[in-house]
């Protein structure tokens, strides 16, 4: 069920009070429409109804997935350190509850950004695995080792068997597209399962670039 609480907010600009609807849960299979509304990147974004402000509210939200057996715990945080203790607090906490035994077959992750939050239902509607996009996403951005520091890698969609990737560079302020054969995915999907790893999850995972990294390292040392 997806559920939601009403908040009054003092807007950071004019100051003037407005109601806010903060969504805490969402339940795809009940309410399709807010999934449109979080991929058109309204959910949970306070909009001030007299200058226009829009901020993102800082609460954390759950995501979840029935049919594509995914769960998407979206926790806004900027600071590293933060982000770790809302991570292990979230881990603590499932184990201690026994939830995770209820969600056997599952893909569990928690994520801190709501562009990543976007990204994750995007690869996983397309069939994907984010781990194995977070791979390939690391072999684009090796392509130019000296920017990827300042670049950020996000899936796009899939389009005339290809996927798109979008790269923004910070420092050039430039978006740049580009594209992997539906094959190459597949070809370190397989490479992957049969390295181990795992299509689900048995605890909450993040699953990012330092997640692939992780992953790269144990595989060239397997092989
Ligand atoms: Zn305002």
């Amino acid at each position: 069920m997806s559920t939601n609480i009403k908040q009054s907010i003092r807007c950071p600009k004019c100051e003037n009070m407005s109601d806010v609807t903060v969504w805490t849960s969402i339940t795809v299979k009940d309410s399709p429409d807010l999934k449109s509304d979080l991929l058109g990147g309204k959910l949970n974004m306070f909009s001030c109804p007299s200058c226009e402000t829009r901020r993102l509210m800082p609460n954390p939200m759950l995501y979840h997935d029935e049919e594509q057996k995914l769960m998407l715990l979206f926790s806004p945080a900027d600071d590293p350190i933060k982000k770790q203790q809302m991570y292990d607090k979230l881990k603590t906490s499932s184990r201690k509850s026994g939830e995770l035994e209820g969600l056997e077959g599952y893909n569990l992750r928690f994520v801190s950004e709501y562009n990543e939050l976007l990204e994750k239902i995007l690869i996983f509607d397309n069939g994907f695995s984010d781990k194995a996009i977070e791979v390939i996403k690391l072999m684009i951005l090796s392509q130019e080792v000296d920017k990827s520091q300042q670049r950020v890698c996000r899936f796009g969609k899939l389009e005339n068997g290809a996927l798109e990737f979008m790269i923004y560079d910070s420092i050039e302020n430039m978006t740049y597209t580009s594209s992997v054969p539906l094959e190459t995915y597949n070809t370190i999907y397989a490479a992957l399962i049969e390295s181990g790893m795992k299509p689900y999850s048995f605890d909450w995972e993040i699953v990012d670039g330092a997640y692939a990294t992780r992953l790269l390292d144990g595989f060239n040392n397997k092989f």
